[in-house]
């Protein structure tokens, strides 16, 4: 189970809550549509950038990626799912957003996840051998670590934050 399906089971349960559809500008992998991203060319998102359209955007081995800036007519509250550079964008930009940091139950739970997605072996390596830096500046920003291994029981931790009483 990945971020993904941690993300869609928070807003399946959680009535006002949305999740944010990102821009990259990396090619479709085989199971994705057009719900899993706005996917643009890299001329199109530097022009987007250019219009100040995003919210946060980063660059991710070699890929770009943003959140489109939320229509502020819209009160329902907004999910990410993001990469750390972002999530250090958007505690910057709004110091009250949770910052949930997920993570893989371990190595090798992580590299059958990265593999299992049809990626080429070198992109892979690089994202295995980027992701202890990655926990590492995640642990720094978060509010809240989850260990992606239970859907159920991640997907509690995190709805008892986000309707607790402190927000
Ligand atoms: P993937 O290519 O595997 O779908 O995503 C690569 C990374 O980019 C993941 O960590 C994902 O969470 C992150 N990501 C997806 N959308 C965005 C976005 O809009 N902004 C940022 N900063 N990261 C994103």
């Amino acid at each position: 189970m990945g971020k993904g399906t941690l993300a869609r089971r928070l807003v399946a349960l959680s009535p006002g809550l949305v999740l944010s559809r990102s821009w990259t500008t990396r090619a479709p992998r085989p199971q994705e549509t057009e719900s899993d991203y706005h996917f643009v060319t890299r001329a199109e998102f530097e022009a987007a950038i250019g219009e100040d359209a995003f919210y946060e955007w980063a660059e991710f081995h070699g890929q770009l990626y943003g959140t489109p800036r939320p229509d502020p007519s819209d009160t329902r509250r907004l999910l990410l799912e993001i990469d750390v550079q972002g999530a250090e964008q958007i505690r910057a930009k709004d110091p009250s957003a949770l910052v949930v940091l997920v993570t893989a139950p371990n190595e090798e739970e992580l590299e059958a996840r990265l593999r299992g997605r049809g990626d080429e072996e070198e992109h892979v390596r690089q994202r295995l051998a980027s992701a202890g830096g990655e926990i590492e500046r995640g642990r720094r920003l978060c509010d809240l670590e989850v260990v992606n291994d239970d859907l159920e029981r991640a997907t509690t931790r995190i709805l008892s934050i986000l309707e607790g009483p402190r927000r």
